[in-house]
């Protein structure tokens, strides 16, 4: 078993570290310096090298950066308000099933001293109709409850991503 000593490959000696933009890793060759540019070979994004305990890379051009968390705030704000709309519209629901049911409280005893002949099939058109409007009520409700979920959702996720560029932002300004 004398196989010959492999070298290793000299590419594995290589630093590298992640494209904040794409997650490829990018080699940095040790001519660059704490500061200089380096471009990610496969989204072209343009990174400044940061020598610090670890080598990695921060966004050189802020611009975009900036620009994607102006855009972030707009959408954050949007799905606020869409979420504040869908909360209220919530709880005209919630009080209009109150409202049907005093009414239809009120038909029935209005119907049982007016019309004591007709209480049998009246209440059976109540009860059918109540029936229908509670179906009905129950699944706007469920439908609202999920839009307000997804909605809650989409809030989280823009937040999150708010807060990654904020925070891409903060360390390529500090190089
Ligand atoms: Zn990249």
């Amino acid at each position: 078993m004398a196989s010959p000593p492999k070298s290793e490959p000299a590419e594995d000696k290589r630093e590298r570290a992640r494209c904040v933009h794409c997650r490829t890793d990018i080699v940095v060759p040790p001519t660059y310096a704490h500061g200089d540019h380096i471009k990610c070979g496969t989204c072209a994004t343009k990174h400044k090298v940061v020598r610090g305990e670890v080598l990695r890379l921060v966004i050189a051009d802020v611009g975009p950066l900036k620009e994607a968390l102006f855009e972030n705030r707009r959408v954050v704000e949007r799905i606020e308000d869409e979420l504040r709309g869908a909360r209220r519209s919530f709880g005209i629901g919630a009080n209009g099933i109150g409202f049907g049911v005093l009414y239809a409280v009120y038909q029935v005893a209005l119907n049982e001293q007016l019309l004591s002949q007709q209480l049998l099939l009246a209440s059976i058109g109540v009860g059918l109709a109540s029936g229908i409007v509670l179906e009905t009520v129950n699944y706007l409700f469920m439908a609202k409850r999920q839009r307000i979920r997804r909605l809650s959702a989409e809030l989280d996720e823009a937040r999150s991503n708010g807060r990654q560029l904020e925070k891409q932002l903060r360390e390529a300004s500090r190089v």
